[in-house]
């Protein structure tokens, strides 16, 4: 009777109105405001690594992004304008490290002036005031960086996206939230009155489930036995920093004209709240999905990309840039050279080892790299498919459409 009652007891206790998957920023913000707005809810929070912010999130060039490549009226030209806002306030009134830098976008070459004009007319679509700059003042605001042309968009700045994290776990479990780290979600069940999601320690059941799995959305979402007609396919990221004496050589961040064909922004030069300068990312193709050091394999995920169509199609698509950034990865000088054309005083020496950082990206089987967020639902699940850049800088937003899915269930 009395083993009948603690089994009881325990059943009880992993039962939860919600489970989220993931403690991404993206995860982190969707279990804080669901706490905040669902007062009373029981909700557990599912991390596989010992704690927040180990992937994407802690593995980014901490940009609070404005808004000037989104295509008007998308998910993440919307999300990203508040989100960047959202961003500011919530660092100002829990004291996490930001700034507001700026930014500048640097035309070095004479046929990369028309994109940047579109880029310019782009922002004001967004609703930013972009201010175009000219060599001359271009040189006034940064001695150290050159081009033919460039415009300055004053909203965009740096930040902490893991400080962000740790605030809103605590707050997370201040509002009577539950977190399990080193729990590795590996089966999901979905039944018609719960949803059972199974790790090595135990198995828990809720009415709902909101999974964030970035790199591994797609492992996720098979799980539950989604019929998903996209992959997420790993590009990673290769970062130096500069030698610490030249954390002075800017103070605005510092971009380039992107290549419109690919969904990547370029080198930059970015000034971290830390203090120091990193530069980049690249984008090569990653070969494990949760690689950050020099090795960049995976046996697992690489025979899964391998086996994906869409990959081989994404890839003979983009060709030409997947072979020059794998130059950039392979040859330091290379890399240098991309950032030489616009602060032609680096030299090799400057660039000190930096981690990497993968992001996800979910290409479709015929092809397409997807663009926007994504996200995907079944009768008691929400998974987002694909939050890339800069879902960091739109994590608020995002969380909140979330909330707000899953209130429309409830009402309806
Ligand atoms: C190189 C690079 C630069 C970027 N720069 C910027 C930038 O400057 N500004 C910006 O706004 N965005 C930037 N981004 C994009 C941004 O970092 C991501 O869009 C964002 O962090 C995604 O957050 P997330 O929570 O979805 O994913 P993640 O941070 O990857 O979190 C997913 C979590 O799910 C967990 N998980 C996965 N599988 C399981 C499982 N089976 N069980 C339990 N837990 C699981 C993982 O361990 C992880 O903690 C950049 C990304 C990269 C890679």
């Amino acid at each position: 009777m009395l083993y009948e009652h603690k089994r009881q007891t325990l059943a009880d206790s992993l039962k939860y109105d919600f489970i989220i998957i993931g403690a991404g920023i993206v995860g982190l913000s969707t279990a804080w405001q669901l706490a905040r707005q669902s007062g009373g809810s029981r909700i557990l929070l599912l991390e596989k690594e010992t704690g927040p912010a180990q992937h994407q999130t802690g593995h980014n060039s901490g940009v609070i992004h404005a808004g000037v490549y989104y295509e008007p009226g998308s998910m993440k030209a919307r999300f990203c304008s508040e989100g960047s806002r959202a961003t500011y306030d919530f660092c100002n009134e829990h004291r996490v490290g930001c700034r507001k830098t700026g930014k500048l976008l640097v035309a070095t070459e004479p046929d990369e002036i028309p994109r940047m004009k579109q880029l310019f007319e782009r922002c004001r679509e967004n609703g930013l005031e972009p201010r175009m700059l000219g060599q001359g003042k271009l040189q006034d605001l940064e001695p150290a960086i050159t081009g033919l042309d460039a415009f300055l968009v004053e909203e965009s700045g740096i930040v902490d996206f893991p400080g962000i994290c740790d605030v809103m776990l605590e707050q997370f479990l201040e509002l009577g939230g539950t977190a399990r780290f080193a729990h590795e979600v590996t089966a999901i069940s979905e039944h018609s009155d719960q949803i059972e999601v199974h790790t090595a320690q135990g198995t828990f059941s809720a009415s709902c489930l909101v999974a964030c799995a970035g790199l591994m959305a797609d492992r996720i979402a098979m799980l539950q036995g989604l019929d998903i007609d996209f992959r997420t396919i790993p590009y990673r990221g290769e970062y130096y920093r500069l030698r610490g004496e030249l954390n002075k050589l800017i103070s605005h961040l510092v971009y380039p004209i992107p290549n419109p064909s690919v969904p990547f922004l370029g080198v930059h030069l970015t000034p971290m709240v830390n203090g120091s300068i990193t530069v980049g990312p690249n984008a090569v193709q990653g070969w494990k999905r949760e690689g950050y050091g020099r090795v960049n394999f995976n046996l697992h995920d690489t025979s899964q990309i391998l086996s994906f169509p869409g990959f081989w199609k994404v890839s003979a698509a983009n060709l030409k840039h997947g072979i020059g950034e794998y130059r950039n990865s392979l040859w330091k000088s290379a890399y240098l050279a991309k950032i030489r054309k616009y602060c032609p005083r680096l030299k090799a020496s400057d660039l000190e080892p930096y981690p990497a950082g993968v992001r996800a990206m979910a290409v479709t089987r015929d092809g397409k790299m997807v663009h926007d967020f994504l996200v995907k639902e079944t009768p008691r699940s929400v998974h987002v498919c694909n939050a890339p850049s800069p879902a960091a800088t739109s994590a608020i937003p995002i969380g909140g459409h979330i909330c707000k899915l899953l209130s429309q269930r409830r009402a309806g």
